[in-house]
């Protein structure tokens, strides 16, 4: 059995009944770009596999939201940000990004170790700002046993 219970932005896109491509978009200094009528995500082909990732999830948060194309602006600032926090919690387990965070002091490790991108990271740990605490309560923690076999 599989330990981990990682989402997949890929199934998750499959499941809403969306395919997903790489290539041209219709306004393309968007990184994604979702159309509803033939149910199709269109990413930015020279982006990266996490940033796909990242991307598709974020897509995935405007389908259930149920988002419409609107102007830019103030709202649909606030909708970016909004759908960049849904695939951020999607995308992020906590209990995983803790270990990650103790065991390296790199940012750029934590990213490297959940496969997320630094915009993920950033926006989860701005909603989060008590896990900084809870490593260094488990850090200051004593280890305890580190492992056992158990027959029974
Ligand atoms: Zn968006």
């Amino acid at each position: 059995m599989h330990p981990y219970d990682v989402y997949d932005p890929w199934d998750h896109a499959a499941e809403l009944g969306y395919d997903v491509i790489t290539g041209p978009r219709t306004r393309p200094e968007h990184n994604a770009e979702t159309h509803h009528d033939i149910r199709l995500i269109i990413l930015d082909p020279e982006r990266t596999w996490r940033q796909h990732r990242f991307d598709v999830a974020h897509e995935c948060a405007h389908i259930v939201r149920g988002d419409q194309p609107i102007p830019e602006g103030i709202e649909l600032r606030k909708r970016e940000l909004a759908c960049d926090r849904i695939a951020a919690e999607r995308l992020i387990d906590r209990e995983r990004l803790i270990r990650s965070m103790l065991e390296h002091p790199d940012p750029a490790t934590w990213c490297l170790d959940l496969d997320i991108t630094s915009r993920a990271l950033r926006v989860y740990l701005e909603q989060h700002p008590d896990i900084a605490d809870e490593v260094e309560q488990r850090r200051t923690r004593p280890c305890g046993e580190r492992c056992r076999v158990s027959s029974a």
